[in-house]
């Protein structure tokens, strides 16, 4: 057993972790990171990368096949052969030399193995050879081990194995049927991926599709799934589970009843801290780590969790913006310097709050930020509602044959600002950042008149808003 000293010791080398870690160490923190599987984390191997890398060949196919003159180049169908191959690369093969090298570059040192907390400030790792390094923090440890899809206590489900996004997003082998149990971005997500390599998919939700958006977006992607083949089935849950021979047969609360090769779930998130020894620090082992902006954990002074744990905003840009904010506190505490306002930069995440954008690459595309119609009313903001239908943009004929898409601007009518956005269409991923800037930097509805939008493009949307909200009196 060997025992080391850092200022900062971050577990968990996701996305997250190594950005924690990077920043402490640009702020002159002698910093480790421990790692339990691949440094780089759910994002890079089995979430983000790669479940994009799964959607973008179909949707590059189906965007060709709407355009004259470019769909009668088109003679054959889907690779899906070539798709994991592309995928496969994206996640790098599973093998985490590039981002190792990465750290070494860094000056960050690297030790693999499981961490648990021993005590305060002290960590215990256990490498898969059993070899054990006990390390110390001078200053702070921030955890970073994100979270693990959520299995619910449906009887028979555990039994049947069913996937977890991590089988859906590194399958080799593709399902010629697939139940999704989950009407939030991952089911909706996979179900468009599955759909377009020709598995037939029932996507079972148990309220309505991605209802943490405007409904509009929702009811736009159900069309669209349905319109892939995709069997939506809205208002109803799984109530038992078990598998024949071939398939799996999943009973339904209406009665009816589900039968398919695969069953992926993805009905939401668990934090990985059962297994980090958080009984010996004083907090519940399995629970989500709450913390304030400067991402401290509540109620003590050197412990910070920080991404997917902290249960906040579960995307990996949000996530990697608390690390930046982070890994500047954990500095600055440590030097004896104020972290709020502070003249030399350090920033906290007050933007988990309201103005989280997210982007799901469905087909159409729903990117939003800040706050939907429901959500602000739900918050007593006074606020006007601007719609308009995207096919109608001059920018929109020229980008596709069968345009459609649908935008809404949320206006705050007491300050005059935008605090909402949510777009729906064909690639309107891009446009989502001009949104966020407005409503982070608090842009007045009357300087937006000078950010004139190119032509033709469908970012014109943003001269129809405020031709519809009324331009101000001369
Ligand atoms: C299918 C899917 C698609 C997604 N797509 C997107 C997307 O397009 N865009 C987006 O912004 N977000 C997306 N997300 C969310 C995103 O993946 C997460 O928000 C992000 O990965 C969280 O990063 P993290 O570093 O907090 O956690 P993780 O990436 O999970 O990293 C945690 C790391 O900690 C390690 N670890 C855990 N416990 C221990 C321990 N005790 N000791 C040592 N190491 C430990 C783990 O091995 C892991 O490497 C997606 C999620 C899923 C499931």
């Amino acid at each position: 057993m060997s025992e080391r000293e850092y200022d900062v010791i971050v577990i968990g080398a996701g996305t997250v972790g190594e950005n924690v870690a990077d920043r402490a160490k640009q702020g002159g923190m002698d910093t480790v990171i421990v790692e339990a599987e691949l440094v780089g984390g759910e994002c890079s191997y089995w979430a983000c990368m790669p479940s994009k890398g799964l959607l973008r060949s179909a949707a590059a196919l189906r965007a060709a096949r709407d355009l004259d003159g470019a769909k009668q180049a088109i003679t054959g169908d889907l690779d899906v052969a070539g798709v994991l191959r592309r995928r496969d690369r994206i996640a790098h093969d599973w093998n985490d030399d590039s981002q190792v090298r990465w750290l070494e570059q860094t000056g960050i040192d690297l030790v693999r193995g499981h961490a648990e907390f021993t005590g305060v400030k002290r960590v215990r790792v256990t490498a898969e050879d059993g070899t054990v390094t006990d390390l110390v923090a001078r200053h702070a440890v921030a955890v970073s081990t994100g979270s693990a899809a959520l299995l619910p206590d449906i009887p028979g489900l555990r039994e049947i194995e069913p996937w977890t996004s991590r089988d859906a997003t590194s399958a080799h082998v593709i399902p010629a049927s697939l139940a999704i149990l989950g009407g939030g971005v991952v089911g909706a997500e996979m179900a468009t991926a599955y759909a377009g390599f020709g598995t037939k998919v029932t996507l079972i939700v148990r309220s309505t599709l991605l209802d943490h958006l405007e409904p509009f977006a929702g009811e736009m992607v159900e069309a669209a799934l349905t319109k892939l083949g995709v069997t939506v089935r809205t208002g109803v849950e799984v109530t038992e589970a078990h598998r024949t021979d071939k398939n799996a047969v999943l009973t339904l609360s209406d009665g009816g009843r589900v039968v398919a090769e695969e069953v992926l779930v993805a009905i939401g998130r668990t934090p990985r801290t059962t297994d980090l020894g958080l009984e010996r620090i004083g907090f519940q082992p399995g629970a989500w780590l709450a913390v304030d902006d400067t991402l401290l954990v509540k109620g003590t002074d050197w412990l910070y969790a920080v991404g997917d744990v902290n249960h906040r905003a579960l995307l990996t840009h949000q996530g990697k913006y608390q690390a930046r904010a982070a890994g500047d506190v954990i500095a600055a505490r440590a030097k004896g310097l104020p972290v709020d306002d502070a003249p030399w930069g350090a920033h906290v995440a007050t933007a988990d709050h309201d103005h989280v954008p997210q982007v799901t690459f469905t087909d159409p595309e729903v990117a939003s930020v800040g706050l939907t119609e429901a959500a602000a009313r739900e918050a007593g903001r006074s606020i006007r509602v601007l719609d308009y239908d995207l096919s109608w943009i001059g920018g929109a004929t020229t980008y596709a044959d069968h345009y459609e898409g649908m935008a809404r601007a949320i206006v705050d009518e007491d300050r005059g600002v935008l605090i909402g956005a949510t777009f729906v269409g064909p690639d309107v991923a891009e446009l989502l950042h001009s949104a966020t800037v407005a409503i982070v930097g608090e842009v007045s509805i009357d300087r937006l008149w000078h950010a004139v939008p190119s032509y033709p493009t469908v970012s014109e949307v943003w001269l129809r808003w405020l031709e519809a909200y009324g331009r101000p009196p001369l």
